[in-house]
């Protein structure tokens, strides 16, 4: 049997027959990998640990006939930062989920493995971030994969008429994409400068909420665009987004009181 070893991040697993495990990993040089790990639910099993989604590991894979077997796994970093808070985690998933839905197999996604640790690695210090803050550090990341993935439209070049964006409004349009405000049809909506500024170059604008709000919603349209089901965790992160926003209010109500 031909073995091979990759790096690898761990994007989601579920339970594969009695003891064993399906896993889904993303290798840089050959994109996604559907995987089995034997006996990763007994208790003594060594390699389960390691396996967790959200974990970047050194990968041995056996080649199979019907599926590759993993045969040895070493974490290379646990990223249990992310783990440390509730809504970090929901978030890392939510992007995974992502990004297991935009990649294929055997192909080179080297790109977007490397913008992918990147991201988490910083993910991991965000939790002195507002909820607020660190959803719309995860909208521009989403929109940052689906552009790598040549999902998004152009931020530069108008849609319609293919001159530059330039200063004009700009406005979103599901089928159209990125337009000239005056040139888009009746179901788009107005993204500000604020928020192309923010797309672009990644500083943090001044109106916050404003900005959220519309690129929260163009992130929305974009998946909704690419992918043909929805995201299975869309529904958990927007849940434990509110959640969190609810507790952040009262904690800033009850110090503002005293
Ligand atoms: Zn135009």
């Amino acid at each position: 049997m031909s073995t091979f070893t990759t790096t690898a991040l761990i994007l989601r697993h579920a339970d594969d027959r009695e003891h064993d495990k399906f896993i889904v990993a993303l290798s840089p040089g050959r994109g996604k990998l559907h995987l089995r790990a034997k006996g990763t639910k007994k208790s003594v099993s060594k390699l389960s640990g390691s396996l967790e989604p959200v974990t970047h590991v050194t990968l041995t894979i056996a080649k199979g006939r019907r599926s590759d077997l993993i045969t040895g796994s070493i974490i290379e970093h646990r990223l249990s930062g992310l783990r440390q808070d509730p809504f970090t985690f929901v978030a890392a998933q939510w992007f995974l989920e992502l990004v297991d839905r935009v990649t294929k197999a055997e192909q080179d996604e080297s790109r977007v493995f490397a913008y992918v640790t990147d991201s988490l690695r910083s993910m991991e210090a965000e939790d002195i971030l507002t909820l607020g803050q660190r959803w719309l550090r995860l909208c521009r990341r989403a929109w940052q994969l689906l552009d790598l993935q040549g999902f998004a439209p152009s931020l530069q070049v108008c849609a319609h008429c293919h001159q530059p964006l330039g200063t004009e409004p700009i406005a979103y349009h599901s089928h159209q994409g990125l337009v000239h405000a005056r040139e888009a049809g009746i179901e788009a909506f107005g993204l500000d400068t604020p928020t192309m500024v923010y797309l672009v170059d990644g500083v943090s604008p001044p109106d916050e909420r404003t900005v959220f709000r519309q690129l929260h919603q163009l992130v929305e349209r974009l998946i909704h665009q690419t992918l043909d089901q929805p995201l299975r965790s869309e529904p958990v992160l927007r849940s434990m987004m509110r959640f969190g926003n609810r507790i952040e209010r009262q904690k800033y109500d009850t110090l503002s009181k005293t």
